[in-house]
């Protein structure tokens, strides 16, 4: 075990934390579990007891520090001025440092299926990929859990450990639980959104279940660049009358994420032309950090357009069709 004692410098900046919660709304992670262990703060506490000595390190307590999306608005949110990304990284390092295993919602790669392209090397903005002794691995200090190189395998070779709620298959049974909810008539249109731009709207969203409107959801994605066309085009053959993707402005994005989704986008509406689809059903805007005028601005707009369109005819709906 590595010693401790490294961390004790940010015993103060700990005891900085209030226990205001302004950290939680931002989070979406713990807006996706409700669980306190977590929140930002919920993480704080953890790595408070750990250098109080009231808990000792363990690979549950590595597990919970690598789950993060990076996106860092707890550190913007925080009241307190506690400097929570720098405090998560060194405890990080520090983890690994002591031998602890760690999945989190680092990228994962199948050694069975990689075809060693090392497309996913290239891809990630943050060098986080490398080839090492025949294999690519992730180097879990550097991911950012964006999921551009899960977005880019060829071979469906790379995993996102843990999603929450992120992942293509738990996106579909989200955009199914909206939509064919019989307690909600009103429900139309999926907001796909990046967690790093849009999250100010989504505050306001979807907090304490309170729902800024019955007529869309808002799921976020972590970076936008990881959206895939099929779960889009899956997600009108599920019965959405249109999708609305945020991304960030091109100049914000940390991650590549907003040109790729664009173009996937663009190439998608010309496949909608052909199918006889509006392209008008899916629409990509991009909503600077912190804009949250912006966002509701977009959504009121995304949402006359497509109230106009109607929902999508069964004759014109994809094979697969609306359940
Ligand atoms: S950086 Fe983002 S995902 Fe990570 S703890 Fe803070 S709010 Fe949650
Ligand atoms: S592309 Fe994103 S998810 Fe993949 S290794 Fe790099 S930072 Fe991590
Ligand atoms: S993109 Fe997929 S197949 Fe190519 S090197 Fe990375 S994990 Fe392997």
């Amino acid at each position: 075990m590595t010693d401790i004692s490294k961390l004790e410098k940010w015993r103060s900046a700990l005891s900085k934390c209030i226990r205001c919660g302004y950290c939680y709304d931002q989070c979406p992670i713990y807006k996706e579990t409700g669980w306190e262990v977590d929140s930002p703060r919920g993480k704080l506490i953890l790595l408070y007891g750990m250098l109080s000595g009231e808990i000792e390190p363990s690979d549950y307590i590595a597990n919970k520090l690598f789950e993060c999306f990076h996106c860092n608005r707890c550190q913007k949110a925080c009241a307190s001025g506690v400097p929570i990304q720098d405090v998560y990284n060194e405890a990080r390092a520090f983890l690994i440092e002591s031998g602890f295993d760690v999945v989190g919602t680092t990228s994962l790669t199948d050694h069975d299926v990689c075809a060693k392209c090392l497309n996913c090397v290239r891809m990630c903005e943050h060098e986080a990929r490398t080839f090492k002794d025949g294999k690519v691995v992730t180097d879990v200090l550097k991911c950012q859990s964006c999921g551009s190189c899960f977005d880019i395998c060829p071979e469906c070779g790379v995993t996102i450990g843990r999603g929450f709620g992120t992942n293509p298959n738990e996106l579909l049974d989200k955009v199914d639980a909206f939509l064919h909810d019989s307690n909600n008539p009103e429900a139309k249109a999926i907001v796909f959104s990046c967690g790093y731009s849009s999250y100010p709207g989504l505050k306001h969203a979807q907090f304490d279940d309170f729902v800024i409107s019955k007529e869309f959801e808002i799921l976020v994605t972590a970076c936008s660049g990881r959206l895939k066309s099929h779960t889009v085009l899956e997600t009108l053959e599920r019965g959405a009358w249109g999708v609305l993707i945020c991304c960030c402005p091109e100049d914000e994005c940390e991650h590549g994420g907003s040109p790729r989704v664009k173009e996937r986008m663009k190439n998608l509406t010309k496949i909608l032309e052909r199918i006889e689809i509006d392209p008008k059903r899916v629409q990509v805007v991009e909503v600077p950090q912190g804009n949250e005028a912006k966002f509701v601005e977009s959504t009121d707009k995304f949402m006359e357009e497509v109230r106009a369109l109607g929902p999508l005819a069964p004759e014109t709906e994809t094979a697969g069709s609306k359940k």
